[in-house]
């Protein structure tokens, strides 16, 4: 299939997408607190998409490796040593816990995809500091979007601030193009070498996703066949944004409306 340049038009189009899966990361993290459970956010973000006239892009979205287990839920929610894919349940967050908030929506035939992993009440100066450095480093992945650069640029940019902050990044799980389908082509890595990989060029969009571990960068599957975590159980967090390349720089789709600017 290869990368779909989308048009403006098209970018409008999954700006919309982008802004409703903004709110619902919003009204999900207004509610994040010790006592509330991962399905009250689930509830959440499925009443956001529905009120827009959206669709979450993750409901029934199919495993590979385990046809009869297609995603039950509207979010991911993964809590401290969960990287991805946690599935939403009657699990309580706790004071200290970080969680990572990870949504899809379709709206008008297109897909918004962003993440953001937050602290429930007072956490750790560890974890406090493993959220600053993995926001950050989506900050600078996004900055360096850029037509006429690499994706190998780009990688590179948030592995290196990452690494040279003393954490590691995910290997096995990487961003990915973003359009009429939630996963297409290219893979945005975070991990790679400068002046590799397919040239950005304006019209390409595609979802940024820094995954970043304290500890080990090996990570394993739960039974549940989705939930990623960490092999030593050290905490991780997941930010991300999707994004279209233009003329006059990278241009993030899912922002909202305080959020910091590049
Ligand atoms: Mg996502
Ligand atoms: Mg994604």
């Amino acid at each position: 299939m290869g990368i779909i340049l989308k048009s403006p038009a098209e970018i409008e189009l999954m700006r919309e997408a982008g802004r409703i899966n903004a709110l619902a990361l919003w009204e999900m993290a207004k509610a994040v607190r010790p006592g509330v459970t991962t399905h009250e956010l689930d509830c959440i973000a499925a009443e956001v998409l529905r009120k827009h006239g959206a669709t979450p892009a993750f409901l029934n979205y199919p495993n590979r490796e385990f046809p009869e287990k297609p995603y039950p839920a509207v979010i991911n929610a993964s809590i401290n040593a969960e990287l991805v894919h946690g599935i939403p349940g009657k699990r309580r967050l706790r004071e200290g816990d970080i969680i990572s908030l990870d949504c899809g929506t379709i709206y008008r035939g297109f897909v918004g995809d962003s993440a953001i992993t937050l602290p429930v009440g007072r956490i750790s100066a560890q974890a406090r500091q493993l959220l600053g450095v993995t926001s950050e480093a989506l900050r600078i992945g996004v900055a360096a979007c850029r037509a006429g650069t690499h994706m190998g640029d780009v990688s590179f940019a948030i592995q290196s601030f990452v690494e040279g902050k003393g954490y590691r990044v995910a290997r096995e799980y990487t961003g990915h193009g973003v359009g009429r389908e939630m996963h297409e082509e290219p893979d945005v890595p975070n991990w790679g070498h400068p002046d590799r990989g397919p040239l950005l060029k304006p019209g390409m969009t595609f979802a940024l996703e820094p995954m970043v571990m304290v500890g080990s960068e090996e990570l394993y599957i739960k039974n549940n066949h989705w939930t990623v975590a960490t092999v030593d159980g050290q905490l991780c967090a997941h930010f991300e944004h999707t994004i279209a390349v233009t003329e006059n720089g990278p241009f993030i789709l899912t922002r909202w409306e305080d959020e910091w600017k590049i």
